[in-house]
C-alpha cells in the first residue's frame, strides 16, 4: 500500500487500504491513505464526506477541499483560505463569549480579563496583553473610541464617534516602534525619554521576529530605553474583509500605545513615516503634507484625545533613515528584513533590497520578490527604488523613469525643512537638531519639490 501510494498509483493504494479499514490497528492509516489519495487525484467531494464519516479526523484536509469547491463554483466568491480559517479558529476567546458587538457605544466593546484587554468586533474579538497592572477602568473612553476607530473604520463606519476632549495632553512622547530601518531613525532623533512601543504579532505567519528581538535588547541594555512590548493579533481583523494578515490602517500600528497612554503618561504618540509617504504620495508624487485632509484630520482627532501626532521623520526620506542609522553605530544590531533569523537578512525581499542593498549587505537582484517589484508600474516606493539602483550601479535593471536616474539624486538623503513645522512644538527644537547632526537641510528651491515621476 506504501509503495503504490508512493509511486501515485492511487487507485491501487486505495484498493489495499479498503482490504485493512477494518483491523483496529490499521484503521488510521487505512483512512488517511484513502482519504489522501481522493485528495490527490482532486476528488474533493470524496474528501468532505469521508471526513464527516470519520469523526472529522481530517478537518484541515477537508476544509482545503471546500475551499478548491467553492473557489471552482464561483472564482470571485470572497471565502477564506483554510490557512486564515485555521488561524481564526486557534485564536484564543475571552470568558466573556457571549457579549454582543455594541453598534452605538463603541466603548462597550472593550473589556479586561486579568492583563489582557479584550476588543469585540462585528467577526470576533481581538485583544492585547498590557502590562500586569495595566488598568482598563481608568483609561479614558476616548482612547478606546480612537483605537476602536483606527482598527475598524475601513468596515464599521459606526466607529466614528464624537469624543469627549476631557483628555489632558500626556506628557510623554512614545514611538510605534517596529525594529525597522525607519523606526529606528525615529528612536535616534527623538527625545531621550521616548517610550519606544513593539507590537508584537503573536499567532504564526512568515514574519520571524528574531531580528526585532536583537534590536529591542540592545535599546533597552545598552541605551537605555524604556522598551513595552506588547503583543496582540489585531493584524488578523483585515482578513474577515478578505483582506492580507496586516495593519487595519496606518495609526494601527500604535494602537497599544493608544491604550497604553493613561498608563505611562503619553502625550504624543510618533510613527517612522518617512518623506516617502508625506510629502510624497506613494512615493513618486510631491503634494503639501500639511494641507492633506489625511493629515489634518488624523493629528485634530489624536489632539482630541490628548495625543499629538508625532512624525519625526516626515522630512526625511527611506536613505536618510538609512543614513542616520549607519551613522549610530546601530547597523550591527539592525535589520530591517521580516524573514530574518537574528542574525541576516533574507536577502531575497523588497526590504533587503531597499534597505539593506544601500549598507553593503548581500541580496539577490534576481530573487522572485525584488524582481516582481521592479517590473510592476508605477514602481513601488519609486524615488527611493531609483536611489538605491543608482548608488549600486544597477540602473540597467529597470528600463522605464531612465531620464529621471540620469538626474543627481544624492539630494535624497537630505532633510526638508519644511517637516519640522509639523513637529509638536514642545519637541520641535530638540529633535531637529538631532536631524541636523546627521544630515544636511535641502536648500531652495527644494528638489523633491519637482517630483512627478508619473506625470500623474
Ligand atoms: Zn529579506
Amino acid at each position: 500500500m506504501r509503495r503504490a501510494y508512493n509511486d501515485g498509483s492511487w487507485e491501487k493504494a486505495r484498493r489495499y487500504a479498503f482490504q485493512i479499514l477494518d483491523q483496529p490497528k490499521e484503521t488510521q492509516l487505512a483512512r488517511s491513505v484513502i482519504i489522501r489519495s481522493f485528495w490527490n487525484q482532486e476528488n474533493t467531494t470524496e474528501v468532505i464526506r469521508l471526513n464527516s464519516l470519520w469523526d472529522n479526523e481530517f478537518d484541515e484536509l477537508s476544509l482545503k477541499a471546500e475551499y478548491v469547491l467553492q473557489k471552482g463554483e464561483s472564482p470571485n466568491s470572497e471565502i477564506h483560505h483554510p490557512r486564515i480559517l485555521k488561524l481564526h479558529k486557534n485564536q484564543i476567546r475571552p470568558q466573556n463569549e457571549q457579549k454582543q458587538w455594541n453598534d452605538e457605544d463603541i466603548v462597550d466593546n472593550f473589556w479586561q480579563e486579568g492583563s489582557r484587554v479584550w476588543m469585540l468586533h462585528p467577526h470576533g474579538w481581538t485583544f492585547w496583553d498590557m502590562p500586569g497592572n495595566f488598568s482598563l477602568s481608568t483609561t479614558h473612553p476616548d482612547l478606546l473610541r480612537l483605537t476602536a476607530e483606527v482598527l475598524l473604520y475601513p468596515w464599521q463606519k459606526s466607529t466614528l464617534q464624537s469624543f469627549e476632549g476631557t483628555r489632558k495632553l500626556g506628557s510623554l512622547p512614545a514611538l510605534a516602534f517596529s525594529a525597522g530601518t525607519d523606526s529606528t531613525a525615529a528612536a535616534l532623533v527623538m527625545p531621550e525619554e521616548t517610550i519606544l512601543g513593539y507590537h508584537r504579532r503573536n499567532f504564526e505567519s512568515i514574519l520571524d521576529h528574531r531580528n526585532a528581538d536583537k534590536l529591542l535588547e540592545h535599546m533597552k541594555r545598552d541605551r537605555g530605553k524604556q522598551v513595552v512590548d506588547i503583543s496582540s493579533n489585531h493584524e488578523l481583523i483585515r482578513t474577515y474583509y478578505h483582506k492580507q494578515i496586516g495593519f487595519s490602517s496606518d495609526f494601527a500600528s500604535g494602537t497599544h500605545l493608544i491604550l497604553l497612554a493613561d498608563h505611562f503618561d503619553i502625550g504624543a504618540i510618533a510613527f517612522g513615516t518617512p518623506l516617502d509617504n508625506t510629502w510624497l504620495s506613494k512615493g513618486r508624487k510631491f503634494r503639501k503634507f500639511e494641507d492633506t485632509r489625511y493629515f489634518k484630520y488624523w493629528t485634530e482627532r489624536f489632539l482630541s484625545a490628548g495625543i499629538e501626532l508625532f512624525l519625526p521623520i516626515a522630512g526625511i526620506s527611506e536613505a536618510g533613515a538609512i543614513k542616520i542609522c549607519q551613522d549610530s553605530e546601530i547597523l550591527p544590531y539592525l535589520n530591517s528584513c521580516l524573514r530574518g533569523d537574528g542574525k541576516k537578512g533574507c536577502e531575497g525581499c523588497w526590504k533587503c533590497f531597499l534597505k539593506n542593498g544601500p549598507i553593503g549587505r548581500p541580496f539577490d537582484i534576481q530573487a522572485n520578490e525584488i524582481q516582481t517589484f521592479l517590473r510592476r508600474k508605477p514602481l513601488p516606493t519609486a524615488t527611493h527604488a531609483l536611489w538605491v539602483l543608482q548608488q549600486l550601479n544597477l540602473e540597467s535593471e529597470i528600463l522605464e523613469l531612465s531620464t529621471f536616474l540620469e538626474s543627481d539624486l544624492s539630494w535624497w538623503t537630505s532633510s526638508y525643512p519644511p517637516a519640522k513645522e509639523i513637529i509638536p512644538l514642545r519637541w520641535r527644537e530638540e529633535t531637529w537638531k538631532k536631524i541636523h547632526q546627521y544630515l544636511a537641510p535641502l536648500v531652495e528651491p527644494y528638489p523633491i519639490e519637482s517630483i512627478n515621476l508619473y506625470d500623474e
